[in-house]
């Protein structure tokens, strides 16, 4: 299958019939095709509004969610941008489309040289992904203006809290891995952190330590 107009056509309807409504979100969505992250048996499904799972038991996650959680990001052209949690790599290239910059990071080293592989086919310059234990943010690069955190944390971590400018938001999944999780919004002011609950969401947990392969 391909990213043609018409499968264009049913992604944006479902992206929009979820709430995903900012424009410039659904522009770079409909720029990136889901389908160059997605490899093997489940690829003529990737124009679907559903998670599918990737390499090391882990899951792309659902184009709803992505939308959602980009939009809940306020990003800004100028943006320096954390992403914890880089999988196949399709959210943090629709990152790239938005921001100045994106650093993502995984703790399965196979993910993130696949997610380069496919950064490097599609000319996409703006983004430096690492193989890390990204629970402890990324501490050369910091602070960052945004920070989106893919896996479900039981709190929000404190370093990347810390990691976080004054100003800048956090989009992160709160809660116990095998329950529903909310999605929190947090903004750093100069004298606190405002929590914000978004929507119930479901996604593997964040995993102290780097992975095995
Ligand atoms: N954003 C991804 C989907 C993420 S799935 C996409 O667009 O495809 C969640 C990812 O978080 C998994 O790849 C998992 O390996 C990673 N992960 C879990 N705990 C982590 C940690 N402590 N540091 C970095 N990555 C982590």
């Amino acid at each position: 299958m391909t990213f043609d107009a018409e499968a264009k056509m049913q992604f944006l309807f479902a992206l929009r019939s979820k709430g995903v409504t900012d424009s410039a979100v659904l522009e770079a969505m409909e720029r990136v095709d889901r389908g160059d992250f997605i490899q093997g048996y489940f690829t003529d499904r990737a124009y679907e509004d559903m998670p599918l799972p990737i390499a090391c038991g882990q899951t792309i996650s659902q184009p709803s969610v992505v939308g959602v959680m980009t939009q809940a990001l306020q990003l800004g052209p100028r943006d320096k941008v954390l992403e914890v949690g880089t999988g196949s790599g399709y959210q943090a290239a629709v990152l790239a489309q938005l921001a100045r910059r994106v650093y993502t990071v995984d703790r399965h080293r196979r993910l993130v040289q696949a997610a380069r592989a496919i950064f490097d086919a599609q000319g996409i310059t703006n983004i430096t992904a690492f193989t890390a234990d990204g629970s402890h943010g990324l501490p050369d690069q910091a602070p960052f203006d945004r920070i989106l955190v893919t896996a479900a944390a039981e709190d929000p971590p404190g370093p990347l809290l810390a990691q976080l400018k004054i100003g800048g938001i956090m989009i992160v999944p709160v809660g116990q891995s095998d329950a529903v999780q909310r999605l929190i919004r947090v903004t750093r002011h100069e004298d606190r952190f405002d929590y914000e609950e978004l929507r119930p969401v479901r996604f593997v947990p964040l995993v102290e330590g780097l992975g095995k392969d």
